[in-house]
């Protein structure tokens, strides 16, 4: 018995990182998978190897958003999960952040969430319920600088997830979100992109990133991205089954305060 028997869930942002693994351990767990992304030849490489349905999605848009429900039913008649993960990151100090930057952050990481949930709550609600998990940061829940835009985005996405949570819970619907704090994926680590320019891999730049977090982190070490998934996995299943409208921290414990040591 999978925890995810029976479900079918639509992860956007799901070609790699965190958006990766949470398909791969969702199909694990007896799901039927939408992984959705806008890097096509990964998406499709992906779905093909895990046994799930690539579908081209970009969040920003709406008219992506109601092809892809058009493809999830017509694939499996009814929809009734969604991990709004995709994200982009730019980093700049306020005052020299172009207004088209801030508005692209916007449009895909909190638009994005918003058209998720608009679009597919009707579906999930003809289902007879299921859940949304929304992908904010630990940055949605205090101030970090050089991310203005991606911070203010991802503090609006619990702002959504509460809304929403309240909103849809007449509708059998939970809406929950989590809040990584440092994970090791191309966001946090663009080396991984190109690992030919990097004869490790990444490997150099993640024991850099180790270094950093070591001193910020309590429990001493980025994240991995199968732990978010784990958590989403939590969110998406039965075993949250009393929790609705809650931000869940992912971060070693980097949010719970600084050490005067
Ligand atoms: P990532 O860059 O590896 O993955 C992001 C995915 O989103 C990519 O597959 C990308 O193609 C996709 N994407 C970007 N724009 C899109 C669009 N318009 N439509 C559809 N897909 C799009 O990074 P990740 O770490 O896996 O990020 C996943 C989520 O986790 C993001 O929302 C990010 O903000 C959040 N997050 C990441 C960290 C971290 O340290 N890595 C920390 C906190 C939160």
């Amino acid at each position: 018995m999978g925890k995810l028997d029976g479900r079918v869930v639509l992860v956007t942002g799901a070609a790699r990182g965190q958006g990766e693994q949470e398909a791969r351990l969702f199909v694990a767990e007896g799901a039927e998978v939408l992984v959705a992304d806008v890097l096509d030849d990964q998406g499709e490489a992906l779905a093909k190897e895990i046994g799930a349905r690539y579908v081209h999605l970009d969040v920003s848009l709406e008219e992506d958003w109601r092809a892809a429900v058009a493809a999830a039913t017509s694939a499996y008649g009814r929809i009734d999960g969604l991990v709004n993960n995709a994200g982009i990151l730019r980093f700049n100090e306020l005052v020299d952040t172009p207004l088209e930057e801030f508005q692209r952050v916007v449009q895909v990481n909190q638009v994005g969430v918003f058209l998720g949930i608009k679009t597919l709550a009707p579906e999930i609600a003809a289902a007879g319920g299921g859940t949304i998990v929304n992908t904010a940061s630990y940055a949605g829940l205090t101030g970090m600088a050089m991310v203005g835009a991606y911070s203010a985005t991802k503090h609006a996405i619990i702002g959504l997830t509460r809304v929403a949570a309240l909103e849809l819970a007449a509708k059998g619907i939970r809406v929950n979100a989590v809040c990584p704090g440092a994970i090791d994926t191309a966001m946090s680590n663009p080396a991984r992109l190109d690992p030919g320019a990097d004869p490790t891999g990444g490997a150099a730049a993640s024991e850099a990133l180790d270094g950093l977090y070591r001193k910020l982190v309590p429990l001493g070490r980025i994240g991995r991205p199968e732990e978010v998934a784990r958590l989403a996995l939590f969110l998406t299943g039965e075993d949250s089954s009393y929790i609705t409208g809650q931000p869940f921290v992912i971060d070693g414990g980097w949010l719970a305060g600084v050490s005067v040591l």
